[in-house]
């Protein structure tokens, strides 16, 4: 049997055991997806042991993300977002990759977003924004990146290159004025009836995705619905991370229905 798991602190409520394990089940594969949970000090002890005791991959939730990409051997993207969510212990030495980056864009391009030449907006800068600005600017978007803390917009957008460029929150409504795609990455809207967006910013030619995904109905999704936009919640984007992490560690095509539908019934 394969043990596969999550790092982080805490992990009490995480979705991911249910849609992991229910990939397993839809697959035939004889594994358990089980959560760790150790003190902020022992890290590199929780990633050598588990690397000792065999576990075959990881997923490093906050606060570790940062942590681990020095404890591991990080892929090109992963060393650019500056955050670890995945690590893989089938080589020599353990590698680390950021899926949430390519659970963004596959969470947008599932529902038929175009992002090759699409002028976006992100909105936050912190470990979501990162990894969806990245994102977005790979799959060839441009991206402007609007944070309530400019200077952490800044180096985000330094980071990503000439596709970037960073803004304060009260240039929204300009930005999106000629947007096609936008992402909410801030923690605005998670168990609040709260938009980073003014809402008559909002038109009918964007596609919205919100990062957060508690509540699934965020003000912003429904404010954009109201404006005609087309929307994208933020457990499409927690599904394709966790489909991108179980394709790298098993090698297989996910059962992404299996998994979204193990995702949905417990949100
Ligand atoms: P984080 O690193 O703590 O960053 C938080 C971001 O929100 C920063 O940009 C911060 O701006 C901004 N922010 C916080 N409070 C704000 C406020 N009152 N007004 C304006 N901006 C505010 O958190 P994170 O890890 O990026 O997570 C952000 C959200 O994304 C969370 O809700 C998380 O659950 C969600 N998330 C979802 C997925 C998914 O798969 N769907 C994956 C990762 C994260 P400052 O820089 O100014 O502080």
């Amino acid at each position: 049997m394969d043990v596969y798991g999550l790092v982080g602190n805490p992990v009490g409520h995480s979705l991911s055991p249910p849609m992991h394990e229910a990939a397993y089940d839809a697959l035939g594969i004889d594994a358990r997806y089980v959560t760790f949970e150790p003190a902020e000090s022992a890290i590199a002890d929780a990633i050598a042991g588990a690397d000792a005791l065999g576990v075959a991959g990881l997923n490093v939730t906050i606060p570790f993300k940062q942590d681990v990409l020095g404890l591991v051997e990080p892929d090109p993207l992963a060393d650019r977002i500056g955050a670890v969510n995945t690590v893989d212990f089938s080589g020599d030495t353990p590698r680390g990759y950021n899926t949430d980056a390519g659970g963004a864009r596959r969470a947008l391009t599932s529902h038929d977003v175009t992002l090759d030449g699409a002028n976006a907006v992100v909105v936050g800068a912190g470990g979501a924004g990162r990894a969806v600005a990245f994102a977005l600017a790979d799959a060839g978007a441009s991206v402007a990146i609007a944070n309530r803390t400019v200077e952490t917009a800044d180096s985000l957008a330094a980071d990503v290159g000439p596709a970037a460029t960073a803004h304060a929150l009260d240039a929204l409504s300009e930005l999106l004025a000629d947007a096609d795609v936008l992402v909410n990455a801030t923690s605005v809207g998670m168990d609040e009836d709260a938009t980073p967006v003014p809402a008559d910013a909002l038109h009918s030619g964007l596609a919205v995705m919100d990062a957060v995904y508690s509540p699934l109905d965020t003000r912003l999704l429904r404010d954009a619905r109201d404006a005609g936009a087309e929307t994208v919640d933020g457990a499409w984007m927690l599904l394709y991370q966790g489909v991108e992490a179980f394709e790298r560690w098993t090698g297989r095509d996910a059962p992404v229905d299996a998994m979204n539908a193990a995702l949905r019934a417990r949100l």
